[in-house]
């Protein structure tokens, strides 16, 4: 059984969500979201299925295609007709690397589940590491980047500056430098799998999950091939998801900014009313202009914040599916055991 049982709230992200609907036992799922990726995928695999074999433990690959406009499901599909080890599952549609995953996820069996990108930017070759740490006890074990390699000087400062201030104004410790590459178990996974929000910040759920929890570094490859599929506007909404789903601490500045206006016109209004009182005639309109600037400014921000909050409750409250499965291949992965430590048995 899942660990959904213990959810007490509305729509869990079920397992079995994808369309598959036996349950062969496997001891670890890799999942991968992919949008475009046709040229990633043969080195993907290739990696993947190497790394996977030293291992000598019923594994899957699931390979999420989201909504890719390129030849990645074909490719996908050609794979999966002759490797049992990997399926592919087809979204509807584009839903986003954060939906790709959890529809991944979601679709996966494995006693352990490990996460990584299309692209290699991680390398698969630190699962068995990954599985050392875990065997050690610990529930989760996090790929932290100690440099990265292969990016933009413009992309690593924005990452960086990305990762500190989420850490500082977050309510939970989400580590710093950690993407979404990590391995968990199935009690951790089948949790953030009962967590039902849509606005997914993937890494920022895992660290809410606590348990017991580990980093892993490694030196962020750059992409094996194909370019990002993050252009800046994306980033920005990413960034702007994670802020609002982990921290209310842009609600605080609304009502800081608010105490900053009143002082503000106190001081004003102090002064235009010692120059009523001494008679003075003002001219005036310099400091009319820049006073109505200045508070419809702070006015207009306050509400585009309570605006971006309020947004997300709207989207939220119409509790939509997730994402939608238009697709799924594979799947007849052979069966050796239900969970990790009977597979090692
Ligand atoms: N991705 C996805 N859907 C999207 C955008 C990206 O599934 O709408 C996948 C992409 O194929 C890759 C991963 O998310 O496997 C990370 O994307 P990318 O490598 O382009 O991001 P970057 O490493 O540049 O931040
Ligand atoms: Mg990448």
């Amino acid at each position: 059984m899942t660990g959904l049982g213990f959810h007490t709230g509305p729509r869990p992200v079920a397992r079995g969500a994808s369309g598959f609907g036996t349950e062969a036992p496997v001891a670890i799922s890799v999942v991968v979201p992919c949008f475009n990726e046709e040229e990633s995928l043969p080195g993907l695999h290739a990696r993947l299925t190497a790394v996977c074999r030293t291992l000598g433990l019923a594994y899957e690959i699931v390979l999420v295609d989201d909504g890719s406009r390129d030849g990645t499901w074909a490719e996908i599909s050609a794979r999966a007709e002759t490797d049992p080890c990997l399926r592919g599952i087809r979204l509807a549609r584009n839903h986003g690397h954060q939906l790709a995953l959890t529809a991944g996820l979601a679709a996966a069996r494995g006693g352990r589940v490990m996460m990584l990108d299309a692209d290699l930017q991680d390398p698969p070759e630190l699962l068995p590491d990954m599985m050392a740490l875990m065997d050690e006890g610990y529930d989760v074990v996090y790929g932290r980047r100690t440099r990265r390699e292969g990016e933009s000087a413009f992309k690593k400062a924005t990452a960086s500056l990305f990762y500190r201030l989420i850490n500082r104004l977050s309510d939970v410790e989400i580590p710093v430098d950690v993407g979404d590459f990590r391995l968990v178990n199935r009690r951790v996974l089948d949790a953030f799998l009962a967590m039902p929000e849509r606005t997914r910040f993937v890494r920022g759920m895992f660290a809410w999950l606590g348990h017991r929890q580990i980093g892993l570094d490694y030196v962020r490859q750059p992409r094996e091939a194909g370019e990002t599929k993050y252009p800046l506007a994306k980033m920005v909404r990413f960034a702007g998801d994670a802020l609002t789903g982990f921290s209310i601490a842009p609600l605080r500045l609304a009502t800081l900014l608010a105490y900053v206006s009143l002082a503000v016109a106190a001081g004003l209004a102090f002064y235009v009313l010692s120059a009523h009182l001494a008679g003075q005639t003002l001219q005036g309109w310099t400091s009319i202009l820049l006073a109505i600037a200045f508070f419809s400014g702070i006015q207009l921000l306050t509400l585009g914040i309570i605006g971006e909050y309020l947004g997300r409750l709207y989207v939220e409250s119409k509790e939509r599916p997730l994402f939608l499965v238009a697709e799924t291949i594979g799947g007849e992965t052979p069966a050796r055991a239900n969970t990790i430590e009977r597979a090692r048995a």
